[in-house]
């Protein structure tokens, strides 16, 4: 019997560190140590959609196929109550930590998705002392985002769960569809909001629980652990100084890869005139839209009630599409393709996940780099609300019982080299276009056992499993394109800003 996906991940190595602890003060944007990857020269103007992402404008009217064209208020994203208004730090403590004299024990920079959960694992785990900086609202802060992940349910975070789904529905291009029942695993939803209110709520409850809105700037190492410079409302210094620094703030650039696609989609959240959903099947891949000339395309529907859905349109290529061609992908989708009749955009989301083969390093200085800026994002599928969950689970442990080196707990690898390979080998193959990406995930579905499936899209697969689902793959241009990679250096790699061509 295999063991289910939820189970802490057997790392490869831990702990492992991917250099000693430095002596000198590092600031967060000074040029990486050499064994560090390079940034690029200078950022592209498309660099910071990667950081991006979250509920924007909804979409303009002529895309709307509503009764009365009215965008409505979205309950979904109901406001969150305002802990983000307060800033908790200086409201308990404001002479502390205006002198700098702040000492946590772990100090937890950027409450997206990996900072969170840390901090719930933490405080859940009855540490004390915990520190979470998150930046203000304003351009260096996402909108609200979805986050889906597989799970049986009953943890931690079932109260922050919006939705789930029993049944995952996948529509090959010729239209055929499958539909897999992952029992006892359900598909499920949380929105970044109820996430942030949960967390919130538990660490500024906890014992010497602190939330600071503020910007954190550079980072330096001390005797006894790291000094981290922060900005506040109304250009307040305050230096935060903690035994353990988490950092979840998004890199400045990627580090160089032989392959980058980015995974970019815009979602509309509808509501339909009549019922036109079926809330237990999400959609995960459908291939039944027009395919782009490089890369692939897919619809994903997560519906919410009979007459209520995320629509997302999603592609996997070298660039984003403009607004109003996602919205134009999204209304022949939604017409066309679902048939969904009249309805109306209540909010929309979007987002790019870069998916690559480059190396995050996990350590920086006094840093432990956690979520997407740790390689917690798996390059062939996107996901990584999965990973950073394991990820949190093993820090918290360490920290738990003492175990660290150098004085630093280690930052255990999210994904294993045998995944990551492979992950390598698709994400290529994909990209020269030697595997038909609809085909291959469309195969995957029809022919690999759906827990066995869900384990391998997770990167928690056993050996023999990934064996098995690699059977299932196009050998021939896989092979060929695993005995070419080694030949190909790792150079840094741009986003393209200009609108994907079709
Ligand atoms: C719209 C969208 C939907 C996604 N959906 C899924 C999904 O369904 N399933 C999945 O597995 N993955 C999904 N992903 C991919 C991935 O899970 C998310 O990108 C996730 O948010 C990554 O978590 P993170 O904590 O690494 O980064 P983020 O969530 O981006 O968190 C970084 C945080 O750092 C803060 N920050 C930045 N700079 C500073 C600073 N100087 N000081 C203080 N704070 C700072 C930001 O405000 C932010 O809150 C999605 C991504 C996007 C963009």
């Amino acid at each position: 019997m295999p063991p289910p996906p939820d189970e802490p991940q057997p790392y490869d190595e831990l702990p492992s560190y991917d250099k000693p602890p430095y002596d000198e003060p590092v600031p967060h944007d000074a040029p990486p140590p050499p064994d560090e990857p390079a940034p690029y020269d200078a950022p592209p103007p498309s660099t910071s959609v990667l950081r991006t992402g979250g509920s924007g404008p909804a979409a303009p009217p002529a895309a709307r196929g509503g009764r009365d064209g009215a965008v409505r208020g979205n309950p979904l994203s109901a406001p969150a109550p305002r802990s983000d208004d307060v800033d908790v730090f200086a409201a308990h403590d404001p002479v502390r930590a205006v002198a700098g004299d702040a000492m946590s024990d772990v100090l937890v920079l950027g409450g997206g998705a990996a900072g969170l959960s840390l901090v719930h694992r933490l405080v859940a785990g009855g540490a004390g002392g915990v520190t979470l900086v998150e930046a203000p609202d304003g351009p260096g802060r996402p909108g609200e985002r979805t986050w889906c992940y597989w799970d049986r349910g009953g943890g931690e975070l079932d109260e922050a769960v919006r939705a789930s789904w029993g049944r995952l529905r996948v529509h090959g291009a010729d239209g055929g569809a499958v539909v897999v029942r992952p029992a006892p695993f359900t598909y499920r939803m949380i929105r970044s909001s109820a996430l942030e209110r949960l967390v919130h709520g538990r660490l500024v409850r906890a014992p010497g629980g602190r939330l600071l809105r503020a910007t954190a700037d550079a980072v330096r190492a001390t005797a006894h652990g790291a000094e981290v410079d922060c900005t506040a409302a109304g250009g307040r210094r305050i230096t935060l100084r903690a035994r353990h620094l988490f950092d979840s703030r998004p890199l400045p650039a990627l580090p160089p890869a032989r392959t980058l696609l980015l995974q970019h989609f815009r979602g509309w959240f509808v509501r339909t005139d009549t019922d036109r959903f079926d809330p237990d099947v999400a959609d995960l891949m459908d291939f039944r839209v027009p395919q782009p000339r490089h890369g692939l395309a897919f619809g994903y529907v997560l519906p919410l009630a009979p007459d209520r859905a995320l629509v997302e349109y999603t592609e996997f290529s070298r660039t984003p599409l403009t607004t109003p061609a996602y919205d134009a992908a999204l209304a022949h989708y939604s017409r066309r393709v679902l048939g969904l009749g009249a309805f109306s955009v209540e909010a929309a989301e979007q987002g790019v996940i870069p998916m690559t083969d480059a190396r995050f390093p996990r350590r920086h200085g006094p840093t432990v780099r956690i979520g997407t800026a740790g390689g917690a994002t798996r390059p062939a599928t996107g996901y990584t609300f999965a990973a950073v969950q394991r990820q949190s689970r093993a820090i918290a442990a360490a920290l738990h019982d003492g175990r660290r080196a150098g004085g630093t707990v280690a930052a255990p690898r999210p994904y294993r080299r045998r995944t990551l390979a492979m992950d390598a080998v698709l994400l290529r193959a994909l990209d020269t276009g030697r595997v038909d990406g609809p085909t291959f995930f469309t195969d995957l579905f029809r022919n690999v056992p759906p827990l066995r499936l869900l384990r391998f899209l997770d990167g928690v697969a056993t050996p023999w499993e990934e064996w098995c689902v690699g059977l299932r793959c196009p050998v021939g241009p896989m092979l060929r394109t695993a005995l070419e990679l080694p030949f190909l250096p790792r150079r840094p790699l741009a986003p393209r800003a200009e609108e994907s061509r079709r």
